[in-house]
């Protein structure tokens, strides 16, 4: 979602001139968009913004201009006095759900009288409503913002005050914006939320709809080849959505589907609302409908009072499963939060053995996926240059990273690939059929 962000905020900016660059010594301004979900990546801001601070004395002295340097996200939305405080160089903060007032807060700013510019309302107004409909190709396989903030507080979870109340884009702006994409180029997208299949988007007649009508809208979509969305609570998988992944072709056989735990009793004291039984269901269900669907998930180690037997059914889970990919964290205690005041946390050592250990098998059932799909023939949409020269990178249906031989002039096609070797994170792959490539 940020990366979708930074994008509108560089839609925003354009009509005052300002063009994107990789070039940080040349530009003009800087914007950290950021994430407040764990300390670490929190933390990662404040040293981002010494660097900064250097860039910004040398542009001064070498060149007597002045650079502007922006916090924007979820660190500026929670810790805004706190950003201004150690680090007074910085000229503005913007939270998630105003920077669409970005090209005002750079008018603000003026820096010979000290002026910087705050903001870090939870407004009225609807930031997607102020973000310019004219946006630069964001090439072959793009996000498109559906859904955010969230409503359900799960007691490790800083999003519901940082992204604020759960909030869905009416259908008719989320189909423009599709049908926007598909003409500058576009042929995938991931519908993005905090909480995307609890979406309930209003119609212009005054309907409501969840994401498996929408889904099946988007797919209608002339050029609209493929359809992913991320990510989603197992108590929003409703009958529709999950009946869309039988039916709906555009919609890939991939699914992020986050348990955090399999401890039922670690489950209720995050406040999920459901059980492992219920996800396994769940899981059941999907497969019944898409029987080669490729599932992933996050997984939080050592929540407080998280004992050995309660790790030992996240390890059990995550067998019954069979996960193509999974994320994993440390329990990483957020101000503000119901989790990081009890005093049942668990010891920093025992929090690293079980990551060490749940990411050993994650990493065997990843390569194992990849291994089961090995020989097959699969479409794969060519997004970049590969690593290496000659090679071309794109995603398989599995969302696979798939590396061939190939040529720039293929990027933005879909290509059928036979998969050759699996890596951990990776297969390589053979184009098989240039003839039929559209
Ligand atoms: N809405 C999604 C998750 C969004 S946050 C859901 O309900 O599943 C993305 C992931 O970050 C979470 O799935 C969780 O695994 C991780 N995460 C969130 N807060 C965390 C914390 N305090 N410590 C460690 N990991 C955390
Ligand atoms: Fe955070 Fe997801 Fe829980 Fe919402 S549902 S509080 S975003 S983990």
């Amino acid at each position: 979602m940020n990366v979708y962000d930074s994008d509108r905020m560089t839609d925003v900016l354009a009509p005052l001139g300002y063009a994107p660059t990789d070039q940080v010594d040349d530009a003009d301004m800087v914007i950290l968009n950021t994430c407040h979900i764990r300390e670490k990546a929190s933390e990662k801001v404040f040293s981002e913004l010494g660097r900064l601070r250097q860039l910004q004395q040398r542009a001064a002295d070498q060149q007597g201009r002045r650079l502007t340097i922006a916090v924007a996200g979820c660190v500026a939305q929670a810790e805004g006095e706190e950003i201004t405080r150690r680090a007074p160089w910085v000229d503005i903060v913007v939270g998630p759900q105003t920077y669409h007032r970005l090209p005002e807060l750079v008018g603000k700013v003026d820096p010979a009288s000290r002026q910087r510019a705050i903001d870090t309302d939870f407004p009225e107004e609807v930031k997607f409503d102020f973000l310019p409909g004219e946006h630069a190709p964001r090439g072959p396989a793009a996000f498109l913002s559906v859904q955010e903030g969230c409503d359900k507080f799960c007691a490790f979870c800083v999003v519901p005050y940082t992204r604020g109340a759960e909030f869905s884009r009416p259908v008719d702006t989320v189909l423009a914006e599709a049908r926007r994409l598909v003409a500058t180029g576009t042929r995938e997208v991931t519908l993005l939320g905090q909480n995307v299949n609890a979406y309930h988007g209003e119609t212009n007649g005054g309907n409501i709809w969840g994401l498996g009508r929408l889904i099946r809208e988007l797919a209608d979509i002339d050029g609209l080849d493929r359809i992913r969305y991320t990510t989603s609570h197992p108590l929003d998988m409703d009958d529709d959505l999950i009946a869309a992944h039988g039916d709906v072709p555009q919609l890939m056989p991939y699914l992020h589907l986050p348990i955090q735990s399999g401890s039922n009793h670690i489950l209720r004291e995050m406040n999920r609302r459901h059980d492992r039984d219920v996800y396994l269901a769940l899981i059941d269900r999907l497969r019944a409908v898409r029987p080669d669907i490729a599932m992933s998930g996050d997984f939080i180690v050592g929540f407080p009072g998280e004992s050995d037997r309660d790790f030992a059914d996240t390890l059990s889970l995550v067998n019954a499963v069979g996960y193509a990919s999974a994320y994993s964290f440390k329990y990483s205690p957020r101000p503000g939060t119901p989790a990081a005041t009890t005093d049942q946390q668990v010891p920093e050592v025992v929090k690293s053995e079980r990551l060490e250990s749940l990411r050993q098998l994650l990493n065997a059932q990843q390569l194992a996926f990849n291994k089961t799909t090995e020989g097959l023939v699969v479409d794969v949409l060519v997004e970049r240059a590969g690593g290496r020269a000659g090679q071309m990178a794109g995603r398989s249906p599995y969302m696979q990273a798939i590396n061939f031989d190939g040529t720039a002039d293929q990027i933005g096609k879909i290509l059928s690939c036979r998969l050759s070797a699996a890596r951990q994170n990776s297969m390589r792959g053979e184009i098989i059929d240039l003839k039929g490539a559209a």
